[in-house]
């Protein structure tokens, strides 16, 4: 059976990162988080105390930059950043450092090597319209703003990270802004992909939605 290349893009908190790793357990593809990688070059950003509007001086660190990117650990120069990327000071920036084209470009150079093969979930911002616009199968997965911010809020609670609900939806209203109106691959459906509001869906529910989805679109039937 093809590998397929499985899009998974949407607004922050949708909750894809949740359905991509299920999906891609279900499907023994691999996952790819996206978001993450541009998490790590803004955390190596603000380490090394590089000005986060400075194009030219965070293309120079990315060049000795070294990112490993598995399932679920992210291990930037040596060190294990898995955890540190989801802090506040990370994600008040990275909407800023990611809309630079030459941080976009390398990032994605890295997510098509990473998926040449085939057999990958893809969740982020640009996959469907950018990264891969003759992927598979391309979902664009939303929910409303207040399910969003509760959902983040718990995940935060959870995690021992310390903000009030009020903090996190400024945070998701803010970067989906900058995320939808910069020039470069700016946040947008792919006319191609199948919208999934998960307002009232859990994790479980969306996954097998997508299968069907997958299924339908491919012809195939999986063993998951
Ligand atoms: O998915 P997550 O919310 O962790 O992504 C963090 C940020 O990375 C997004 O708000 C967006 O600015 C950026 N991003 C992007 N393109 C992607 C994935 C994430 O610009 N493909």
């Amino acid at each position: 059976m093809k590998k397929l290349i499985i899009a998974i893009d949407g607004p922050a908190a949708a909750g894809k990162s949740s359905v991509a790793k299920l999906l891609a357990e279900r499907l023994n593809y691999l996952y790819v988080d996206t978001g993450a990688m541009y998490r790590c070059i803004t955390l190596l950003v603000l380490k090394n105390k590089v000005d986060v509007e400075d194009e030219d001086e965070i293309a120079k660190l990315l060049k000795d930059c070294n990112l490993s990117v598995s399932k679920s650990f992210f291990i930037l120069n040596g060190e294990d950043v898995t955890h540190e990327i989801r802090s506040k000071k990370v994600s008040d920036n990275v909407s800023v450092v990611c809309a630079h084209p030459k941080v976009r470009m390398e990032m994605v150079n890295k997510q098509r090597e990473l998926a040449k093969d085939g057999g990958v979930v893809l969740d982020g911002r640009d996959i469907g319209t950018f990264v891969f616009p003759n992927a598979d199968v391309k979902i664009y997965q939303t929910a409303n703003t207040e399910t969003r911010s509760l959902r983040r809020y718990q995940e935060n609670r959870a995690k021992g990270i310390d903000t009030s609900l009020e903090e996190v939806m400024q945070d998701i209203i803010k970067r989906d802004k900058m995320d939808s109106t910069r020039l470069l691959a700016p946040l947008m459906k792919a006319e191609d992909a199948v919208l999934i509001d998960t307002s009232s869906m859990n994790t479980e529910q969306t996954v097998n939605k997508i299968i069907d989805i997958i299924k339908t679109k491919t012809g195939e039937e999986f063993n998951d």
